[in-house]
């Protein structure tokens, strides 16, 4: 669990109900522990900073393209996409999923919504919470759309690395992690 920043706390409280140890990274070496990573959601300029201060960076961005499962929501999913719209200059992201994103495209905090989402492979829909959500703006042809909202992307697939625009931390359905711990990350 990437621990820098932001609300990294619930998704632990998910993986401890579903038997999974995780462990808070904040360092290289506890990175080199870890055999998953989900990526919290918070402030994506901010983690972007403390990355390069804690000289995670590097280490992350080769953790990735050498095949890491990672499961980023919402700031996750902007520091995993390839290009940042609305984003600070200095701002950085992983390029592991083919798109571009939109910082805060679905508006402000107050604009912050919930609404039940179709997702492939989950039987029943999933109450999604979107907070300052990014927007998917344009997709490669090896992303895939697991769930989409009013015709819009808003969680995807690449390979080993999984991201939400939405908190699916913050509702007690623990399904998404679920679904990336057995289909993604072979757990
Ligand atoms: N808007 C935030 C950002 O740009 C993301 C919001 C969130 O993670 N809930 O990082």
């Amino acid at each position: 669990m990437l621990a820098l920043q932001g609300a990294f706390a619930l998704h632990l409280d998910a993986l401890g109900r579903l038997g999974v140890e995780g462990l808070e990274v904040r360092t290289a070496t506890d990175l080199a522990q870890v055999d998953a990573l989900i990526m919290p959601g918070g402030e994506s300029t901010t983690m972007s900073m403390l990355l390069e201060s804690q000289q995670l960076f590097a280490p992350l961005n080769t953790a990735i393209q050498g095949g890491l499962p990672v499961f980023g929501t919402c700031a996750g999913m902007i520091l995993l996409s390839a290009e940042i719209l609305d984003g600070r200059s200095d701002q950085r992201c992983f390029g592991a999923l083919d798109m571009k994103v939109r910082r805060n495209a679905y508006g402000t905090q107050i604009e912050s919504f919930e609404t039940d989402l179709d997702v492939a492979g989950l039987d029943e829909p999933f109450h999604a919470v979107f907070i300052r959500a990014p927007g998917v703006e344009a997709l490669g042809p090896g992303v895939e759309v697991v769930s989409s909202h009013q015709g819009e992307p808003v969680l995807c697939r690449s390979g080993a690395v999984l991201a939400s625009s939405f908190h699916p931390e913050v509702t007690n359905d623990d399904r998404l992690h679920r679904l990336f711990l057995e289909t993604i990350a072979g757990a």
